[in-house]
């Protein structure tokens, strides 16, 4: 009887150590899938930012976006590398290292960096698909 008893225990804690592990593994997933608002904040600016690129192309201000495949990578990347250096400049303001000033906040000029960087991956995206 006292070796039933220890059985059924020993099965009750193995199948709590499973239940524990399978938990612990579904709260690494869940942790893993979430992301911080901070992020969430951020990569809204990015969509929003997207969007006035998009915006400014239907006005006329641009020819293309770089998600648009007409440009070059060369293009893109020319389009990039001005960003990051209006984010440099933005970094010198800071540290008052300019002595003309643009302006320029470095959260804003980082925004268009990454959003530059989500146009071509839309471009790469769209040069991808076969053509129907
Ligand atoms: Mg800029």
């Amino acid at each position: 009887m006292a070796e039933i008893n220890e059985d059924a225990e020993m099965q009750m804690y193995q199948a709590f150590l499973a239940w524990q592990a399978r938990r612990a593994g579904e709260e690494e997933n869940a942790m893993a899938g979430r992301i911080s608002w901070w992020s969430e904040d951020a990569l809204r600016a990015v969509r929003a930012e997207r969007r006035r690129q998009e915006t400014l192309k239907a006005e006329g201000r641009f020819r293309y976006t770089c998600a648009d495949v007409e440009m070059t990578d060369d293009e893109r990347m020319c389009v990039l590398v001005e960003e990051v250096g209006e984010a440099a400049r933005a970094v010198l303001e800071k540290r008052r290292l300019a002595n003309d000033t643009h302006g320029k906040e470095l959260r804003t000029e980082l925004v268009q960096v990454a959003a530059v960087a989500v146009a071509w991956i839309e471009a790469l995206d769209k040069s991808a698909v076969p053509e129907r």
